[in-house]
């Protein structure tokens, strides 16, 4: 409200969203693979690719205090840690970098467990607080309210198939605007709420709405909590909608103007016909 006072709608919206997301976590990953039949992983090897995490070294740049101390990513919703993953892996496969970290930080602590499960067993990223090789931080927190991130500290800011669970998007955006450092970059997938193609779209939806909430039932005896990540698809607003709201929170959003070319022609690049879409923003 006008106040700051949470309405009971979305009081209800935000333990309604704990509730899904702790009775789903122990089950997660496997569910994503078989209700997006395995995709899910392509798009988020093509996100993580499209951002080219770390800082490419190069025999110019090892010398330089800031090749030491390499990018601070924050993944926001980041549950399980799948995005943190792979962007770990990236900088350090790929750029050679050894000192990039991550904070995987998420709302619900279920998910974030089993994250830390991940890592735990992970020989690569050390997770120790004392250990001067720390890759990886864990942060409890609600991305409308990152108070324990100072302003400008942040190189990237990615959040995967998380935001439609925000109640306030705006002010999540906000929230990324504030963290960011200056040149620092916004990066969203999401799914969309319809595809193009209306024949497709009509395709899309009877698997969604009819299959999705069924393997929940079958899998993980959990429909409910698969019909509400369905409907939070279709709430969720349209690929020009959110890059106007990225741009609402101030940022530079690449390919916005028509013309620019590349993969983010017109503000945000769709994946598999536009059933999911990658949004980006720079802080000026
Ligand atoms: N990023 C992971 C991935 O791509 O596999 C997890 C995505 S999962 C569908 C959505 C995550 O958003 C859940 O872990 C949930 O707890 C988190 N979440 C929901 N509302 C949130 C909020 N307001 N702030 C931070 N995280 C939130």
């Amino acid at each position: 409200t006008h106040f700051g006072f949470k309405t009971v709608a979305e009081e209800l919206k935000a333990s309604r969203v704990r509730t899904v997301f702790s009775s789903v976590a122990a089950n997660y990953d496997t569910m994503n693979d078989l209700m997006s039949l395995g995709i899910h992983r392509l798009w988020k090897d093509h996100f993580v690719r499209s951002l080219n995490p770390g800082i490419r070294l190069t025999s110019a740049t090892t010398s330089s205090p800031q090749s030491a101390t390499g990018q601070t990513i924050l993944d926001i919703a980041g549950g399980t840690g799948d995005i943190a993953l792979r962007m770990l892996d990236h900088a350090t496969t790929i750029n050679r970098d050894n000192a990039t970290s991550v904070i995987i930080s998420d709302i619900n602590p279920e998910m974030l467990a089993e994250g830390r499960k991940r890592f735990a067993t992970s020989p690569y990223y050390s997770t120790t607080t004392t250990s001067p090789n720390r890759r990886v931080s864990f942060l409890e927190a609600n991305a409308e309210d990152l108070s324990a991130i100072e302003s400008n500290s942040i190189d990237l800011y990615t959040v995967a198939f998380g935001i439609r669970n925000f109640t306030h998007k705006q002010v999540a955006l906000q929230e990324a605007f504030r963290v960011l450092k200056p040149g620092g970059v916004f990066a969203c997938l999401e799914f969309t709420p319809r595809l193009s193609n209306p024949i497709m779209n009509g395709i899309y939806k009877r698997w969604s709405f009819g299959a999705i909430p069924l393997i929940g039932q079958v899998v993980a005896a959990d429909r409910e909590s698969y019909q509400y990540l369905v409907e939070s698809i279709e709430r969720f607003p349209s690929q020009a909608e959110f890059a106007g709201m990225i741009e609402d929170a101030g940022f530079i959003v690449p390919g916005k103007e028509r013309g620019d070319g590349g993969d983010l022609e017109g503000g945000w690049e769709d994946l598999s016909l536009g059933i999911a879409a990658i949004h980006k923003g720079v802080k000026p």
